[in-house]
């Protein structure tokens, strides 16, 4: 059945790797991006020449269409901490309010996907994190318009389950990193690489050894691909998506470093309520998503990343990285 598709956030990092994905499916009609480029790019997108695809330039928790859509995939927000931080009220608005505008575009008996993130397990006391886990969340720092939105969100797409029966898919992406992520975004791996290929100073907030996750954007939007719209699940989600293998900020940094003969680090002032720790619990995408698994490795993936970051400086990228 032809199937008519909108996505919140296609001109950002994962969302236009989305795109990309999107237009591979043959019962694809429509493919309709809105996104208001607070974050995301043209540039993101400009390879599609696809005549089922259109862009409407509009935030989400405006944006009104003539149609509903089979399928509803909300992934409008910043996801870089320095950029949320910077716009606490636009970012709860881009998550609830966009959500809130885009469940009245479905149309009944439709699919509403949402990516949520491990943000909602806070600074975790238990690892890994499993999607039972509650998390350990403050609700006042300075985290929390991301944090608090993303769980809110949740809260609203569970309880439209709940109440009327809506067919949704919640995932929580863990750090993801790769192409087509902006110079000037200021997370760690696009922040560390541009760094190393401008100035030659990778900052490290605070001794390094907080950790994360990092999975690399192919990956994990083939897990998305897969629980959005290629098999055939019951489960709803949450649903964790990322890399386990959890490897400290400062062996990110050396390994970028390494890349760049000259290229050093230097320690800056620890980042309020950093997070110390995050790891994905993946029993439950390995049972909803048998076959999937995040499979490159950060040496690999960030090398990807590095050639891909090389040729947009080299063709003028205009903005510098976050020091
Ligand atoms: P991104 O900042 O690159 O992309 C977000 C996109 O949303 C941008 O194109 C931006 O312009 C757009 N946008 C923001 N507010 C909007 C609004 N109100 N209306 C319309 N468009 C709006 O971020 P990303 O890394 O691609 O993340 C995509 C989604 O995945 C986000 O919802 C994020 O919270 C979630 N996520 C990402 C990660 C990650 O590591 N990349 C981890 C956890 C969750
Ligand atoms: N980080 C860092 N230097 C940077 C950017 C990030 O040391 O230039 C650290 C940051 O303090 C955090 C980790 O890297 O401990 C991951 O940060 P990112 O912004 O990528 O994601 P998040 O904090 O949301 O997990």
């Amino acid at each position: 059945m032809p199937r008519s598709v909108l996505l919140s956030g296609g001109c950002g990092f994962v969302g236009s790797h989305l795109v990309d994905r999107l237009l591979r499916r043959g019962d694809l009609e429509r493919l309709v991006v809105v996104d208001n480029l607070w974050t995301g790019l043209r540039d993101n997108i400009a390879h599609v020449a696809d005549p089922r695809f259109s862009l409407r330039i509009a935030d989400a928790e405006s944006f009104s269409d003539s149609q509903a859509f089979d399928e509803i995939i909300h992934l409008a927000s910043p996801a870089s901490p320095v950029w949320y931080m910077r716009e606490p009220a636009r970012t709860i608005r881009a998550n609830i309010g966009g959500a809130l505008n885009l469940l009245s575009m479905l149309r009944p008996g439709g699919r509403f996907c949402f990516a949520s993130t491990s943000e909602v397990y806070g600074d975790p006391l238990v690892s890994p994190q499993p999607e039972n886990y509650r998390g350990s969340v403050d609700c006042t720092g300075p985290r929390s318009s991301y944090d608090e939105s993303k769980r809110c969100t949740e809260a609203l797409l569970f309880e439209e389950q709940r109440v009327r029966g809506l067919d949704v898919r919640v995932v929580r992406l863990f750090n993801t990193y790769g192409p087509r992520t902006r110079i000037d975004d200021g997370r760690a791996v696009s922040n560390f690489v541009s760094q190393a290929l401008t100035t030659g100073i990778l900052t490290v907030y605070g001794d390094g050894l907080q950790s994360r996750s990092w999975g690399y954007v192919d990956d994990i939007v083939d897990g998305l691909e897969r629980f959005f719209w290629r098999d055939s699940i019951s489960h709803r989600g949450p649903l964790n998506l990322g890399n386990n293998s959890e490897i400290s900020v400062l062996d990110i940094a050396k390994f970028v470093s390494s890349l760049v003969p000259g290229s050093r680090i230097e320690h800056h002032a620890p980042v309020p309520q950093d997070p110390t720790n995050r790891c994905p619990d993946l029993t439950l995408a390995r049972q909803v998503l048998p076959g999937w698994e995040a499979t490159t490795s950060y040496q690999d993936g960030i090398r990807r990343t590095f050639e891909w970051f090389k040729h947009q400086i080299a063709a003028g990228g205009k903005s510098a990285a976050t020091g």
